[in-house]
């Protein structure tokens, strides 16, 4: 088959993004890769059999994506020179202790990577009777602090021990009182995954919940439509 051209030129697209499938917390990439790369790609060979169908359908699918990149870019923020891969979460849930009733956090580990050199965790604090999260990264020793889940279905409040069983959390979840709350962005910077706590503008765009602009079939769960949680409850 002769060499395939696009009809449609490609527009302008935010900032190529990438990622590498090294451990068990590489997701496919949401970013589309800049519309020149794409391009260039497109016109940097001669096709053979099928290879020119299979370049334009490529072609054609990374510019649904382009598009639909510009239409959902500013519900998630990113800081300059990375490229998101994931917005973690936890599950949240009130402390039934009256002494405490604190919001506590359902996740089930604190580990974001076991890789060789580059462990990271998140590290949960206590302050003023609020749990505050950090993110401990590059790390060639140490781990993570134990997850607050100690049994089938059953947690331990992170700021004051009280156990959250399967009844509890189930009463809650049924009367609407569950929460979820971003923990963490791993983000691919120079082709490394990196892992830092949410910024400001990461949890802002986090509560204001899926896009209206989404499909319907990206509404289907609420831990999902910002890439779902992952390494958390
Ligand atoms: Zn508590």
């Amino acid at each position: 088959m002769a060499q395939q051209k696009p009809t449609d030129r490609p527009r302008k697209a935010p900032t190529c993004g990438g990622s590498r499938s090294t451990d068990r917390h590489s997701l496919p990439r949401l970013r589309p890769r800049s519309a020149s790369h794409a391009a260039k790609d497109l016109n940097s060979y001669t096709y053979h059999g099928y290879a020119g169908l299979a370049r334009d359908v490529s072609f054609y699918a990374e510019q649904v994506l382009n598009r639909a990149w510009e239409a959902l870019s500013a519900d998630y923020p990113s800081l300059p020179g990375e490229a998101p891969v994931a917005w973690l979460w936890a599950r949240t849930a009130t402390c039934p202790n009256p002494a405490c009733g604190g919001e506590t956090l359902l996740a089930t580990t604190w580990w974001l990577s076991k890789k060789v050199g580059e462990l990271a965790w998140i590290q949960p604090q206590v302050e003023d009777g609020r749990v505050v999260l950090d993110v401990v990264a590059g790390q060639k020793q140490g781990e993570a602090p134990p997850s607050p889940k100690v049994g089938d279905g059953v947690f331990a409040c992170v700021i004051c021990a009280s156990p959250l069983d399967g009844k509890y959390l189930r009463s809650e979840a049924s009367a609407g009182r569950m929460g979820l709350r971003i923990t963490s962005v791993a983000a691919d910077v120079d082709g490394k995954r990196i892992y830092r706590p949410p910024t400001k503008a990461d949890s802002v765009a986090a509560e204001k919940g899926p896009p209206k602009t989404l499909p319907p079939a990206c509404h289907s769960t609420p831990t999902r439509w910002a890439c779902g949680s992952v390494g958390t409850a």
